[in-house]
């Protein structure tokens, strides 16, 4: 049995391995606005073709059978014919507000098409903006409700509630169901891996961004600055490029003509970001901004079935596990068990002693004289049974593992009620 779960959380790691780095481009962020790309298959390679910086000292000394006057800036050899039309996406948040339209006249006169990621609220205060989005051939994406971090990122339900919202917002107005969506403040360190599988499990394609022009990292960002940014951001064969337009972004509106020039003279073709476009995404931080649960199994399942009554082609049961994961609730909080992190046996649940006594906030303690762990917590106190393979071979003493029922009770804490069955295994206990 054991050894079924191993394998089983073996191939679990090898496929978001590989969901990871073969299904999307992976942008590594740092703070936002220096997003240095990891991942540049190619793209450092077809940027040198387009710039025309001199060719480093050290570099064209190698060139065998030249010598080369190192006092001259030496010319990059001819590019080769270019194979494949580099493409660029103009991407507009916060919006709809006036400057949508400023944008949209500019987008016109261009006669170049972008993608609008709008807010549930400002559609809902401007519909015709949003329509004339639609009706221009733009694509419209999804951004929220209401853009508040805290609010959004303090709990996936709130979360996906203000994402269901927006959804049906921007229905009712435009007539068009999007399935592209891109997080507030973008997803590093405000999404974790849970955010990003039930986005991906209800059909979204969530966009960060490989260009941030700057024009929101302060008040009233000068449209020289912008411009500055944008010409210091390095080029790929595909630029997702961040603008705002939503009140408060003159600036932005002003700049864009220089911004959608530049990037002509760099032979870019602009276009709409649809659902057949390969997501950026940033990768997954490895501290959050903020502290919360896992996305729960129920709070994923209300955005699928959410997509699911749309007609929407959810990803399929590629996350399916053969066991359910364990929830526990207690009061706003809930600590989640994983597949093999969890086990009934003799008619009792048993988890890993130190998680659980971290969430009710004892204090664990290892006492390896004998393989046992002992945990403290509000005065209790207690004794788990020795982990069998405590003196392993290799010498590794596993973690203990402690009945939840009893070892709760230790701390004054009652199971209230529980769900337990093949597909939901959720235990609520006094707060
Ligand atoms: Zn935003």
């Amino acid at each position: 049995m054991r050894r079924m779960l191993q394998a089983a959380i073996c191939a679990m790691v090898v496929w978001f391995g590989l969901f990871e780095f073969g299904g999307f481009a992976v942008y590594e962020g740092g703070a936002a606005g220096e997003q240095e790309i990891v991942q540049a298959s190619g793209a450092a390679a077809s940027a040198a073709y387009y710039e025309t910086k001199p060719v480093p000292a050290e570099q064209a000394s190698y060139e065998p059978g030249k010598r080369l006057k190192l006092d001259k800036p030496v010319k990059a050899a001819a590019a080769p014919p270019e194979t494949k039309q580099k493409l660029l996406y103009l991407t507009f948040d916060d919006g709809p507000s006036e400057n949508t339209e400023l944008v949209l006249n500019i987008l016109k006169q261009e006669g170049i098409l972008a993608t609008f990621f709008v807010l549930g609220e400002h559609v809902l205060k401007k519909p015709e903006i949003a329509k004339r989005i639609i009706a221009e051939g733009h694509s419209i994406g999804n951004h929220t409700f209401d853009h508040k971090y805290e609010i959004l990122y303090g709990s996936f339900a709130d979360f996906s509630a203000q994402v269901m919202k927006t959804d049906d917002a921007i229905f009712r107005t435009t007539g068009v169901r999007t399935t592209l969506f891109r997080a507030p403040g973008g997803t590093y360190s405000n999404f974790d891996q849970s955010y990003f599988d039930a986005m991906a499990a209800a059909g979204y394609q969530v966009f960060d961004w490989n260009v941030d022009s700057g024009d929101s990292k302060r008040k009233g960002v000068p449209a020289s600055e912008i411009l500055t940014t944008v010409k210091g951001s390095k080029l790929a064969d595909k630029l997702v490029v961040l603008l705002h337009d939503s009140a408060g972004h003159a600036e932005s509106v002003k700049v864009l003509p220089a911004v959608i020039k530049y990037y002509k003279s760099k032979g870019y073709a602009f276009a709409p970001i649809t659902d057949q476009v390969k997501p950026v995404q940033f990768k997954v931080a490895k501290k959050l901004k903020w502290s919360r649960a896992q996305v729960s199994r129920p709070e994923k399942l209300k955005l699928v079935q959410f997509s699911e009554k749309l007609g929407r082609s959810v990803q399929p049961a590629q996350t399916k596990k053969d066991m359910p994961d364990l929830i526990l609730h207690r009061g706003q909080e809930s600590l989640v068990f994983g597949e093999g992190e969890y086990e009934l046996s003799n008619g009792s649940i048993k988890v890993p002693l130190l998680k659980l006594t971290e969430w009710v906030e004892g204090k664990p303690e290892a006492d390896l004289n004998d393989g046992a762990s002992v945990a403290y917590a509000s005065g209790g106190r207690v004794l788990p049974r020795p982990s069998p393979a405590g003196k392993a071979t290799d010498g590794k003493a596993e973690p203990a593992v402690a009945p939840v029922r009893a070892t709760l009770q230790k701390f004054g804490i009652e199971i209230t009620s529980y769900v337990y069955n093949d597909k939901q295994r959720e235990i609520w206990v006094t707060g």
